[in-house]
């Protein structure tokens, strides 16, 4: 039987099968690029085990991050959590179009300024802010993640 010709009940056990599988199909997505090396860190101060991801930046982050990331806004950065949140297909095929976190990081670092570095895991929340902010709001970085900073709701970092 397709679920074209099914009709009433079936047609829709057909339906919330398949949505099942999707999402089954998706959550592994998931979990696969969990399993790289690369993202069993935070993309931003390398705490272990992150459990949350920005589905726009393409980055796996820790909890800590993950606050500093929703100040940002869902324009600039989505924060989703790996095993709460349902994630659509385009949220994961973004995901793993980025590369994972290393690939982020390099292209992000490559605007850093000398002597600017990631915050550790035991990091202050300010100076995690302050990198966050930095480094997802530099408006150089406009064009890369298509964000919009220029309302200077929180406060432009510094220009380099
Ligand atoms: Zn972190």
């Amino acid at each position: 039987m397709t679920l074209r010709r099914a009709s009433g009940r079936l047609r829709t056990r057909m339906l919330q099968g398949f949505c099942i599988l999707k999402c089954n199909s998706n959550a592994k997505r998931l979990k696969d690029l969990l399993l790289n090396s690369d993202n069993r860190v935070c993309a931003d101060c390398d705490a272990p085990d992150p459990k949350w991801a920005s589905a726009n930046i393409g980055v796996f982050i820790c909890l800590k991050c993950c606050g500093g990331h929703r100040s940002l806004g869902t324009h600039i950065s989505k924060v989703l959590s790996v095993t709460l949140d349902d994630w659509s297909d385009d949220e994961i095929d973004s995901m793993v179009e980025v590369g994972g976190n290393s690939s982020a990081n390099s292209i992000y670092e490559a605007y850093f300024p000398e002597g600017f570095s990631k915050p550790g895991p035991e990091a202050s929340n300010e100076e995690r802010m302050k990198f966050i902010r930095y480094t997802f709001c530099l408006p150089r970085l406009y064009t890369i993640n298509g964000s919009d900073c220029s309302t200077g709701k929180y406060g432009h970092p510094p220009v380099v």
